[in-house]
């Protein structure tokens, strides 16, 4: 699933290919009723305008177009967008495109059907927006304000509150757990227990994992998995220490081997020797 680096990733590869272009036309393909109805509802709304610029907040994408529309896409959990030859054959699970001025086209396709795209006037963008957290990379996210986003709830696991877009938002499973690991916190510790030294710790973790995931251009795991705006996958699976390596060796310490369980209804993975559990006194 796309969490805040591979979305980063495909904003800055559309970003070299669609400001100044002009969207010339909508499609969707016959055998794809709900975005026909898309097509139809947008195709006056957007042909002839102008892209003027590719932003990104937490996991949304916003095309900035004419007159204060945008264009608002997220990926969800295998939703992509890429920029494409209009002449080249669609991929498999492909939903609608824009074809531009340029001969290219924007293509959105997404197997389980869970991403979204909207075009949206600013109230409409602001309400969409309007309940995330912080941005990771902001330097407004200091240890206070980590503290202050995680709150001191004596039973929210720091791993659930990780994930909760309106405390911090852009992490998913793969950076919330490689963050925890970094800042040796165990994933079920609760959130009102972590000392300032722990907040510390984690608030740089949290940044060095974002910033590196998107340094690597995104993590992907398989052919399946995350590409970018010209179909590349990223190269940030080989500097995972926790996720997806369950059973295998700790890198870290080299004592221990990683362990998984579920949390928050999540595959979660950490190291018993790195994120020791809190042992909480009975009294
Ligand atoms: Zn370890």
């Amino acid at each position: 699933m796309p969490e805040l680096p591979e979305v980063e990733t495909v904003r800055r590869g559309l970003e070299r290919a669609l400001p100044g272009r002009r969207i010339v036309a909508v499609s969707a393909p016959e055998t794809e009723p709900t975005w026909l109805a898309w097509q139809a509802a947008w195709q006056a709304a957007l042909t002839g305008r102008a892209i003027h610029a590719v932003r990104r907040r937490a996991k949304f994408l916003m095309l900035d177009l004419d007159d204060d529309l945008a264009l608002v896409v997220h990926l969800r959990m295998t939703g992509a967008l890429t920029v494409n030859q209009a002449d080249e054959p669609p991929a498999r699970f492909h939903r609608v495109a824009l074809r531009l001025d340029n001969g290219t086209e924007l293509r959105f396709g997404d197997m389980r059907r869970f991403g979204t795209v909207e075009v949206l006037d600013p109230a409409g963008l602001a309400a969409r927006l309007a309940a995330l957290g912080h941005e990771p990379l902001d330097d407004a996210l200091d240890a206070a304000a980590v503290r202050a986003a995680l709150g001191r709830s004596p039973r929210l696991a720091t791993k659930a509150a990780l994930l909760d877009q309106r405390r911090i938002a852009g992490l998913g499973n793969i950076y919330a757990d490689e963050s925890l690991h970094r800042a040796g916190i165990h994933p079920q510790t609760p959130v009102g227990t972590l000392t300032d030294a722990e907040i510390a710790r984690l608030t740089v973790a949290i940044k060095e994992v974002i910033a590196g995931g998107v340094a690597h251009n995104g993590t992907t795991f398989d052919a399946e998995g995350f590409r970018d705006a010209y179909g590349n996958p990223g190269g940030n699976l080989a500097f995972l220490r926790v996720y997806h390596r369950h059973g295998q060796p700790c890198l870290t310490c080299g004592k221990d081997t990683i362990a998984q369980m579920r949390l928050a209804g999540r595959s979660t993975h950490w190291c018993p020797t790195c994120q020791p559990e809190r042992v909480v006194s009975s009294r």
